[in-house]
């Protein structure tokens, strides 16, 4: 029997379940390049739920428990005496969310003996040391194209909102005012700008697909080129690096994976040679720019806004420089764990244990790491060498 180690972020402060806003979220069957959604042989749940805080559990406790598993979940995730750090000990399987990250470094690998299969409710296990993985011999597995989309909705409107100017002017009304010139004075449309994605992969390309009737020019960079055709429907510019790129458009959205080749991309210098009042919105991982770079830059007019949802560490200090920095938009990082993605993930979650526990393989597009090395999605995403990335803190 297994024992499973589940780290979910806390109960909403006003008590769990919520009050919810809708009665229930459309039905999603199939992703956009043909992928199909999660395929569970059931779920305990029902869809629009809050799953992903300590008490909604996945939705995962009947299912184990009735099999004779064992599930402790736990938010308690930080240091030496977590909760997650005791129950290491006899771990057979660690599940987490990126919004609230079980950091698996190398050392709490150690730690954790039995431990055989990382899952990522979610995307992006760059969480996980995956070079300790990889030498352990771990299955580390996430549920490809669960929240793509949720994610691509809310660069969007991220996108829109720093151009716009929204949260100024928006909170302009709520304190009593109808200040027309301060809202509008860096305020501009959209129309007409560059927008480039760094990365086009399943959520850059779903960016590029939203602001195309925006009516910008559209750019991107990525390791390997679109389908000619792609890049005619959408009228796509291609970069052959982030750099060439960062100075060409006005906006820039980042969508590649955290790994050595991309952290620490967007530092002092390539921020420095952007046009002056550029936009970043970063909906990826935190340490792909270099925190205190842009910070500098917003103070300076260099950026004219950074918005995104994604902070190293998470959750981040309270004296964190960007939850006070002029002409922020930040988000915690909320962009992939709706009701709507969490209803996904948490059916992924729950195939990828249904296909461990009955010693079938995991869907390959689930995979990151197998059988010794880089495997599925992680074989061409991430790189050798990921363990190094500075997400996975000791
Ligand atoms: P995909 O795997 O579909 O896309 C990643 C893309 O990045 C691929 O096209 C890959 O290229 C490309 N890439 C990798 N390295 C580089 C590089 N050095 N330069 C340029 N391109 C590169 O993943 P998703 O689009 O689904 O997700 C992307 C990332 O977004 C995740 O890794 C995660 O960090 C983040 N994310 C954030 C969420 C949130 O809630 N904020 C939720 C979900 C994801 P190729 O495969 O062609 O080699």
């Amino acid at each position: 029997m297994a024992k499973i180690v589940c780290v979910l972020y806390p109960d909403p402060v006003d008590g769990f379940p919520p009050k919810y806003a809708r009665d229930g979220i459309p039905a999603v069957t199939g992703y956009p390049d043909g992928q199909t959604t999660p395929t569970p042989e059931a779920v305990d749940f029902t869809p629009g739920e809050l799953l992903g805080s300590v008490s909604g559990e996945l939705g995962l406790r009947t299912f184990l428990e009735e099999r004779g598993h064992t599930l402790v979940v736990t938010s308690d995730k930080e240091g030496p005496d977590s909760e997650l750090e005791r129950e290491l000990a006899d771990a057979d399987v660690v599940i987490s969310q990126p919004f609230w990250p079980a950091y698996l470094s190398k050392a709490r690998i150690a730690k954790a003996p039995n431990l055989k299969l990382a899952i990522t409710a979610g995307i992006g296990s760059d969480h996980v040391d995956l070079d300790a993985a990889i030498e352990r011999g771990m299955t580390v597995a996430e549920v490809t194209y669960s929240n793509s989309i949720s994610v691509a909705e809310h660069a969007v409107m991220q996108i829109l909102a720093l151009v716009r100017n929204y949260l100024p002017s928006h909170q302009w009304a709520r304190d009593g005012g109808w200040n027309i010139a301060d809202c509008v004075a860096n305020a501009y449309d959209l129309e007409g700008m560059n927008v480039g994605v760094i990365a086009a992969g399943r959520i850059g390309v779903a960016v590029l697909r939203r602001l195309a009737p925006f009516d910008v020019k559209l750019h991107y960079t990525d390791k390997r080129r679109l389908p000619r055709e792609t890049e005619e429907e959408l009228g796509l510019t291609y970069h052959p690096d982030a750099r060439a790129l960062a100075r060409a458009v006005d906006v820039v959205s980042i969508h590649c994976p955290l790994h050595p080749e991309t952290e620490g991309l967007f530092d002092e210098k390539l921020i420095g040679e952007m046009k002056r009042g550029s936009y970043i919105i970063n909906t990826a991982r935190a340490q792909i720019v270099d925190q205190d770079a842009v910070t500098a830059a917003l103070k300076s007019g260099q950026l004219a806004g950074y918005a995104g949802d994604v902070w190293y560490p998470q959750p981040p200090p309270a004296d964190h420089p960007w939850r006070t920095a002029p002409h922020n938009g930040m988000t915690p990082h909320v962009s992939g764990t709706t009701p709507s993605a969490q209803a996904r993930y948490a059916a992924g979650t729950r195939e990828i244990l249904e296909d461990y526990l009955a010693q079938r393989p995991i869907r390959d597009e689930y995979l990151i790491v197998d059988g010794g090395s880089l495997a599925g999605t992680g074989a061409t995403s991430y790189t050798a060498g990921t363990g190094t990335a500075p997400g996975v803190s000791a």
